[in-house]
């Protein structure tokens, strides 16, 4: 048996860890397992470019075999950890080998949640694989009817509807994604997709489903020929469950990101973190990145606390989404040219703590960029001057 540092889960997390650790000067033994058969790569293209067929697999990996070869990481793909041993410090793969490790990374992420109410075929957005096999369904007059009228749903209704289909998104609650963004940006997500032609319907309850259309509660039967779920992620917590480290709704992990095991650390999806007080996982391309880079200091030694700054983004149409900071004290509202939309968040000394963007092209992120400089500013802000289009924020920054 050999000793190393080893990482589970060859998504975003784990390969932006294992690309650390070699940067920062890790010379011993690095393997990275993952249980897809593909190399480690990014899912934000697979709801976009993938889906249109403008992205292929190269475009969204973090790596290419030669650099892992050079870099001496030995990837194992295709062959999913399915023992943790954390007395004896090692796991089996789902082909019966044991590894020993000094230390673990655990960034298992997680899968799209099942509709238990299916009774024929519904097809899900994780991994590329399952990209591909909607991209093939995914033809000019083709009905979907999306469920879920989160990320995937939005995204996915987006680019059907740029391949020419006709598609109807259904979602359970009020609003759309409405956990995560505030009401004023769920409106105006509304407004485009209905003006884009999707058929968005809120406060919608699935039946059941049928291969050739979906039935609601309220008896209405809609054609269709294919269905596409979006109801949120599930957190691959099993593994680390079964061995007797901490979970709540992730894996649970310290300042440090280190979980109950103190030898092993959490990053990514999964990682169950203190922000703000309340244990939280963050389901973000942004946090992934953040995370796998900073485990990866860690299991080095460093003993860094994790920082974070929460943000993401989505792309609908020609409309980018964008945000940063908390979404939680007073907010003010800046009206963007073609209808776009920011919020800004302040606290009581008028200190940005997060803003929101929704515009045309690229301007949420731009404005956002700025955003995020003036809350590390700490800048106290006219509440005035934010919602005035007119004054740029950049000047701001001066105070
Ligand atoms: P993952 O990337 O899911 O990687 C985890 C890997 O571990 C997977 O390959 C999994 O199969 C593997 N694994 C699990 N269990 C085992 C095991 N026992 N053994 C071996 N391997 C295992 N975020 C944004 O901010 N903006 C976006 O626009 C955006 N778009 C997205 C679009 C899509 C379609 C999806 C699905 C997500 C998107 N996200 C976006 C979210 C972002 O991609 C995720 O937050 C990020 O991928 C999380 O990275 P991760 O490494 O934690 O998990
Ligand atoms: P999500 O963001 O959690 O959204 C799921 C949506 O589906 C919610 O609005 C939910 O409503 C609704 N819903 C749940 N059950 C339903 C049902 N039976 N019928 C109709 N609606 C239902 O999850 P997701 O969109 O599936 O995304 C999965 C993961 O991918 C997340 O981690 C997400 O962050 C990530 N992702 C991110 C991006 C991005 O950041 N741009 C893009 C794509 C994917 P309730 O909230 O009321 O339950």
């Amino acid at each position: 048996m050999s000793q190393a540092l080893i990482i589970v889960g060859a998504g975003h997390a784990g390969g932006r860890a294992a690309l650390t650790l070699r940067e920062e000067g890790y010379t011993g033994r690095l393997i990275l397992i993952g249980d897809e058969a593909h190399l480690p790569y990014e899912r934000p293209s697979l709801s976009k470019g993938v889906l249109q067929g403008s992205t292929d697999l190269a475009g969204c990996s973090l790596c290419d075999n030669a650099r892992l070869a050079a870099l001496g990481i030995e990837h194992i793909a295709g062959n999913p950890v399915s023992r943790l041993d954390t007395q004896q410090h090692r796991l089996q793969l789902a082909d019966g080998q044991w590894l020993t490790y000094t230390g673990l990374l655990l960034a298992t992420g997680g899968r799209a949640r099942r509709l238990p109410e299916a009774q024929a075929p519904v097809l899900y957005l994780r991994t590329h694989d399952e990209a591909l096999a909607l991209r093939d369904r995914l033809r000019s007059g083709t009905r979907v009817v999306v469920i879920g009228g989160g990320f995937i749903g939005l995204e996915v209704a987006a680019t059907a509807r740029g391949l020419g289909c006709e598609v109807t998104l259904l979602e359970a609650g009020p609003r759309l994604a409405g956990r995560v963004l505030p009401a004023p940006i769920s409106a105006a997500l509304l407004a485009l997709h209905r003006e884009q032609g999707v058929d968005v319907r809120l406060n919608v309850a699935v039946e059941c489903i049928h291969a050739d259309a979906v039935q609601l509660v309220d008896g209405q039967r809609l054609p269709c020929d294919l269905v596409v779920a979006g109801i949120g992620m599930q957190p691959n917590i099993e593994l680390a469950a079964a061995a007797g480290l901490e979970v709540g709704q992730g894996i649970r992990v310290d300042a440090q990101l280190r979980t109950s095991a103190a030898d092993i650390y959490a990053a990514g999806d999964v990682c169950e973190f203190r922000l703000a007080g309340v244990y939280q996982r963050q389901e973000t391309w942004r946090n992934a990145e953040a995370q796998g880079r900073h485990a990866a200091l860690n299991l080095l030694g460093r003993a860094l606390p994790f920082e974070t700054l929460p943000g993401f983004w989505s792309d609908q149409y020609d409309w980018g989404l964008q945000t940063v900071g908390v979404m939680t004290a007073r907010t003010v509202s800046r009206a963007l040219p073609g209808a776009g939309l920011l919020l800004f968040y302040l606290d009581a000394d008028a200190r940005l703590q997060g803003a929101c963007g929704w515009a045309p092209g690229n301007a949420a992120a731009r404005d956002i960029k700025l955003c995020e400089r003036l809350i590390a500013a700490g800048t106290v802000l006219n509440p005035g001057s934010l919602a005035d289009a007119d004054v740029s924020l950049k000047p701001l920054l001066r105070g």
